[in-house]
């Protein structure tokens, strides 16, 4: 089994048929985050019959003010997949109303999800990662992996305490800070991503099977056998999979 990649954007490459087509061939599990309510119908369609590949619905958070409305779509939405995102914070704004209209949307989709006690997110967390940690808490009823994450060491570690995943992508392995995360990621926490296609790989956009050169380099980084992280990896995305109701925490 192939190692997960649990943050791509298929819908937005311009090739995404023959992208698609490949990533169901390699057998390689694929979250295929959107980011408004209103395409991810569109992604469905693109994906129907697909074993591998698990659309998400999903408001990125540099569209929440522009896309609010769209939240009304969910109720329904949610009761289709299990796979949610591109969600979360992204705090490059100054903009205090963008923020707090940030905050609402971010609100109201972790309390949707938590109706159901059995979703999976992936969750943007840009210059805000103690308030994203915040907002989710440390009983959150689902599976939360914070996607490129880049906050502190110490909120780091609480959200690992928290029983939340990490997924590491190329271009965190590529800069310093992102190999100071990726390293201090616990092993059984850890995930991979290639958010393609916005992250590169070998000068062209990244697609869910180049989750082998993010595997091979994070080995390089961790100094452990590619084999046995690959095998990590893949337990760790199964027991995100297989994880129902709320994360356990050690009180
Ligand atoms: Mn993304």
């Amino acid at each position: 089994m192939s190692v997960a990649d649990t943050h791509c954007h298929l819908d937005l490459y311009p090739d995404h048929e023959t992208v698609i087509e490949e990533t169901e061939r390699a057998g390689v599990d694929t979250i295929a985050v959107t980011n408004a309510p209103s395409v991810f119908r569109a992604c469905v369609s693109l994906t129907r019959g697909c074993r591998f590949v698990h659309p998400a619905v999903g408001l990125h958070p540099e569209l929440a003010s522009e896309r609010y409305g769209e939240l009304r779509l969910l109720p329904d939405l949610l009761a289709e997949t299990r796979f949610v995102g591109e969600v979360g914070l992204d705090f490059r704004t100054r903009d205090e109303g963008e923020r707090t209209l940030q905050r609402k949307a971010f609100r109201e989709i972790l309390d949707r999800c938590a109706d159901y006690g059995d979703k999976i997110l992936t969750v943007h967390s840009r210059r805000s990662a103690e308030e994203v940690i915040d907002m989710i808490g440390p009983k959150y009823p689902g599976s939360v992996i914070l996607h490129w994450f880049s906050g502190t060491h110490s909120a780091l570690r609480r959200a690992a305490s928290y029983g939340f995943y990490f997924s590491i992508n190329p271009a965190m392995l590529a800069s310093g800070s992102g190999r100071r995360t990726a390293s201090a990621v616990p092993p059984e926490r850890l995930l991979v991503e290639t958010d393609g296609p916005f992250v590169a790989v070998g000068g062209r956009p990244a697609r869910p099977r180049d989750v082998q050169h993010v595997v091979e380099g994070l080995a390089g980084l961790l100094r452990v056998d590619v084999a046995d992280l690959a095998r990590r990896l893949r337990n760790n995305y199964e027991e995100v999979v297989r994880r129902r109701g709320a994360i356990s925490v050690p009180e």
